[in-house]
């Protein structure tokens, strides 16, 4: 558990069972009144094992959803708010909303809004099919829940939020840019809806971090003081000034420090009390996203996948800066709400992967040869360059054989390329100087172990802006890890690896593999990758995404139960994606085998058979063999 830091960061979901060496689960967080652990092995394999043995069939890579977690979030979140509210008199409520941009997962969406209404939570939009999923999952939330919608708008985008108030959906129109006010009170009229509007103020608060490019006066969205006074002046003028009732910004996600929040939040309040007395009807501060999530435990302000604050901080901080500015202008308190997208979703999904094998340090093919063949094989001076190797071994000169093993492999690999040594010899070269290298230590110690994954489509963070996630195994955490590696992934791509790690690590600790290749099962969960992962891979080498499970806990023998079993995108799925059409190319290639394939009818249908599974399959590795006669009936 110390470890891997799964205290630090897993804290109050994740931990260690110390007498199965397994990773459990504890859904409802520290909920005291719920104590039952649930053991993450026990439904990889319910999720993986065949039918046959009692298990859904499900291919590997798995995400599996705790439902129950994000409930504990939400709530959290909540109450949070609800706390620092209450304890500071602050004389209005906390109403959040959901960002469906980090995950759009319908059932997370479903869950959120179902969970939520009970306090008025509601949803974010940046786009038109997420304000059209967002409009129907509040169709049975509460009524006020908020639906904000944000991003570049068009009139068809316009016109739909508009239609969602005609719905008595609580909808607001947030403008991001000047233009957007021109179409908003063009539709409006003519559709003759009122509408709610919000705007987008850029704040000259900047955070410095990765995320902040979308803060500061040279951030991406919202607008200037100047243009903010354009778009009152106008409301103004048509009689539509009482429309405008919220004030957004976004300093940018993963926000470091109350310090930087509290700045933000009191110069976004400022502006709200200029709005209020310019005669707006405000009602709501919407302080964007930005809940940072400690990724690796360290509670650090200076590192950049961690937070220098808690939940609790967090909604004090904001309580507070709003509170004093409005004391300070007598301004009545608005209703606050924040968009936090990673801070709700990132915990509930864990992401699991099989290693199927690893690189074995030492190759001596040097026994099936004599050495006296090798050596009569080699120029003069690669003869050389072998006996002073050989001769620095034996005084354990390392520094020399260091020096000779270069030059004497190089040489080696000169008379390769002229024909002068044969693909046995050079193999024995390296055996031979794999040998020496491991037994001075020169060799490289870390292996490469390979997953059945892509980290494009499953961690696409990691390889766009090289975002760390806690990575490791699941199991036989009581045994002491021998080895350290990295991990590579399926793709055809010396990108597709992942080499750094939580706490600096370039490499990881882990297990040797038991068995050979493919019989490993040494499970791999990658955490606290909820939000954005999912919504940003991409189909690199056409692997989609993995199968996923929704785990509730339960009274059952094993504490869970599982409520939703759904597999991965099957090849034919993910050729849909680039617009190929998987039943025309079965149909060619059905044909084709009637046209060359045996006259033998029964192998022909095999064929048949075997080219249908495989466009129904998963693209990922099975761990099983699988030929024509055993065909993977999974
Ligand atoms: N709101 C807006 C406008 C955003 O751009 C984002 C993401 O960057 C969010 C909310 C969600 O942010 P976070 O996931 O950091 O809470």
């Amino acid at each position: 558990s110390t470890l891997y830091k799964v205290d630090a960061w897993g804290a109050p979901y994740f931990a260690v069972n110390s007498s199965s060496g397994n990773i459990t689960v504890r859904p409802h967080g520290s909920d005291t009144m719920i104590h039952q652990e649930i053991d993450l092995l026990k439904i990889v394999k319910k999720a993986s094992d065949s039918k046959s043995l009692g298990g859904l069939g499900l291919q590997l890579p798995l995400i599996v959803r705790f439902p129950d977690v994000l409930k504990n979030r939400l709530e959290s979140l909540q109450s949070a708010f609800n706390y620092a509210i209450e304890s500071r008199g602050y004389e209005s409520h906390y109403q959040g909303v959901y960002p469906v941009k980090c995950n759009q997962d319908r059932f997370i969406v479903e869950d959120i809004v179902s969970f939520g209404s009970s306090f008025r939570f509601g949803l974010e939009a940046g786009s038109k099919p997420e304000l059209l999923l967002a409009m129907n999952s509040l169709c049975k939330g509460s009524p006020e829940a908020f639906l904000v919608c944000n991003g570049f708008k068009d009139s068809e985008y316009i016109t739909l939020a508009l239609l969602a108030r005609k719905l008595a959906l609580n909808t607001v129109i947030v403008l991001e840019q000047e233009e957007e006010l021109d179409l908003v009170i063009e539709i409006s009229n003519k559709l003759c809806i009122r509408p709610v509007i919000g705007l987008r103020a850029k704040l000259r608060t900047k955070h410095g971090g990765h995320f902040g490019s979308t803060s500061g006066e040279k951030g991406k969205f919202g607008l200037t003081t100047t243009q903010i006074l354009k778009v009152v002046k106008k409301l103004e003028q048509v009689g539509m000034l009482d429309c405008l009732q919220l004030l957004h910004f976004h300093i940018g996600s993963q926000i470091p420090s109350t310090t930087l929040l509290a700045d933000g939040v009191g110069e976004a309040a400022q502006v709200y009390c200029e709005l209020v007395r310019l005669g707006a009807q405000m009602g709501v501060i919407d302080i964007g996203g930005g809940l940072g999530i400690d990724y690796d435990g360290s509670k650090s302000v200076e590192s950049d996948i961690s937070v220098g604050y808690t939940l609790e901080e967090y909604a004090a901080a904001v309580v507070e800066a709003v509170q004093r500015v409005c004391h300070s202008k007598l301004v009545k308190h608005p209703v606050i709400c924040s968009e936090s997208g990673r801070a709700i979703v990132s915990h509930h999904s864990v992401l699991i992967f099989e290693a199927m094998a690893a690189s074995v340090c030492a190759a001596p093919a040097l026994s099936t040869l004599g050495l006296q063949y090798l050596v009569d094989g080699l120029s003069e001076e690669a003869r050389a360059d072998y006996h002073n190797l050989s001769a620095a071994t034996m005084r354990g000169d390392y520094e020399t054989c260091l020096l000779y093993i270069d030059q004497f492999k190089q040489r080696c690999v000169e008379q390769f390329k002229q024909g002068t040594l044969g693909m046995k010899q050079l193999a024995a070269v390296d055996g031979l100087c794999d040998l020496i290298g491991n037994a001075i230590g020169a060799n490289d110690p870390v292996r490469t172990y390979d997953v059945n994954l892509s980290v494009f489509t499953s961690i696409p963070d990691f390889w766009g802006i090289e975002q760390m996630f806690p990575i490791l195994p699941i199991h036989r955490l009581d045994e002491k890890p021998t080895v350290r590696g990295i991990l590579s992934d399926l793709t055809c791509d010396s990108d597709g690896k992942i080499d750094k790690f939580i706490g600096g690590e370039s490499s990881l600790p882990l297990h040797e593999l038991e068995g050979g290749h493919g019989s490993g099962q040494y499970y791999l969960g990658m955490f606290l990758g909820g939000a954005y992962q999912e919504a940003l891979g991409g189909v690199h080498n056409l692997f989609g995404g993995p199968s996923v499970v929704r785990v509730l806990q339960s009274d059952g023998p094993h504490g869970f139960a599982v409520t939703r079993a759904a597999p991965g995108p099957s090849c034919g799925d993910v050729l849909r994606v680039v617009q190929h059409e998987p039943e025309l190319m079965f149909e060619t290639l059905k044909h084709r085998a009637k046209k060359f394939g045996d006259d033998d009818g029964n192998s022909i249908a095999a064929l048949a058979t075997y080219l249908a599974r495989s466009f129904n399959n998963m693209p990922y590795l099975v761990a099983s063999p699988c030929d024509m006669n055993t065909m993977n009936n999974r």
